[in-house]
């Protein structure tokens, strides 16, 4: 595993830090004291890597998508993290986190879920480690994600439903908060992208930089060279953040992230890095989609994934330094990149990833491209469903 590229401190250039209330600096402290010992612990590192070998799957496969590297002219790689355990990326992360919370010699995981693929990804480790599970979700994402509040619940956690403000995910985090406030003892909060307040920016892009790490080998292996370009979906930022780590030293390699454009850049959008600006939201400074008054504006993405309107510290730094390049895709251009893998390789693509394959359709590529496939779109086949003529 790759050490902090930036800054144990918890800041990526000025993007970062803590920005929460004085009871959680503690908790905080005392989960980045077990994280910085557990990441350089053998023993460790041994269960994690086994955790992810066993119960998720890994190494997942590179696979060269030769019929639609026809379709937009690269040759294009495709990292297969819809074939992990649960479908996508998330669950490299809810592992690690429990497993490092059983470290801790917690009892007790709570989590947060607006469309409900990080609870199920959290109740899914829960189960797999024995712990109670409490996963806040917004009674109005409720009854749109009914399939995965029932599948939460089988899993054995507990859904408590938010009525409170829009009854979305910004209030289901705020009662997570209270909750965590109130519990902190016995209580571990699994965040489950590289959001929120230090160190949980690290520590999920360190659990999910297992991609990138598999990813330059695999490429290297199959492809005997490294890619020109690495692209991935930014929604918070996790997958991305994953991958694009496997890569940072390596100039040449161009890294490429695609933020929701949703309805248009001049619309409601999910596109943080392209029209936000600093800010502090859910315990960190980054790139934030807010208004004329500063207040932090409604986001929109046909996919529940990257509809959320602040991202990760580390894309805000990537995007100041221009290390990382952000460009955007539509929610129609995301249904057209999905379309186009279902075609040309019987792969049906989560929407959030759909925005990557979009961005290759859209851009003529040369040379080689990987490509992170975070998720898999049996989720949204209905919302597809739904738009059909
Ligand atoms: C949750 C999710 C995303 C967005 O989250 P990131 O933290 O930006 O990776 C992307 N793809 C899939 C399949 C997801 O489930």
């Amino acid at each position: 595993m790759k050490t902090d590229p930036v800054s144990s401190a918890g800041w990526f250039g000025d993007f970062g830090g803590r920005y929460v209330p004085e009871a959680l600096i503690g908790a905080l402290e005392e989960l980045d004291d077990a994280w910085n010992a557990a990441r350089s612990d053998e023993a460790f590192l041994h269960d994690l890597g086994a955790l992810h070998r066993d119960v998720v799957g890994r190494p997942t496969p590179l696979y060269e998508a030769e019929r639609f590297s026809q379709r937009v002219g690269a040759r294009v790689f495709l990292k297969r993290e819809d074939l992990a355990h649960t479908g996508a990326h998330k669950i490299n992360n809810t592992l690690g986190q429990v497993l490092l919370a059983r470290r801790m010699g917690k009892s007790r995981v709570i989590a947060e879920t607006g469309a409900g693929q990080h609870g199920v990804a959290t109740a899914t480790a829960a189960a797999f480690f024995g712990l109670p599970c409490v996963v806040y979700m917004g009674a109005t994402d409720m009854r749109r994600q009914h399939l995965n509040v029932v599948r939460m619940q089988m899993l054995g956690a507990e859904v408590v439903g938010v009525e409170s403000g829009s009854a979305t995910l910004k209030d289901a985090i705020n009662e997570a908060l209270r909750d965590w406030v109130t519990n902190v003892e016995t209580t571990h909060y699994v965040i489950g992208s590289v959001v929120g307040p230090h160190p949980y920016p690290e520590l999920v892009a360190s659990l999910q930089s297992v991609i990138g790490d598999e990813a330059r080998a695999q490429v290297v292996e199959v492809a005997g060279e490294l890619p020109t370009e690495v692209v991935a979906c930014v929604g918070g930022g996790s997958n991305a953040i994953g991958l694009f780590r496997g890569f940072y030293d390596d100039a040449g390699v161009r890294l490429v992230g695609v933020e929701a454009a949703g309805e248009g850049l001049d619309r409601r959008n999910g596109a943080s890095i392209t029209r936000g600006r600093p800010g502090v939201l859910h315990g960190a400074r980054s790139l934030l989609l807010q208004d004329d008054q500063g207040l932090i504006a409604h986001a929109h993405s046909i996919s529940a994934g990257l509809d959320y309107p602040g991202v990760g510290p580390e894309h805000s730094w990537l995007a100041s330094t221009g290390r990382a390049t952000y460009v955007t895709a539509t929610d129609d251009e995301a249904v057209a990149g999905f379309k186009a893998l279902a075609e040309t390789e019987g792969i049906l693509p989560a929407l959030e990833t759909s925005h990557a394959l979009a961005h290759l359709l859209s851009n003529a590529s040369s040379g080689t491209v990987v490509l992170g496939l975070s998720g898999r779109g049996d989720k949204d086949v209905e919302t597809l469903a739904e738009l059909a003529p």
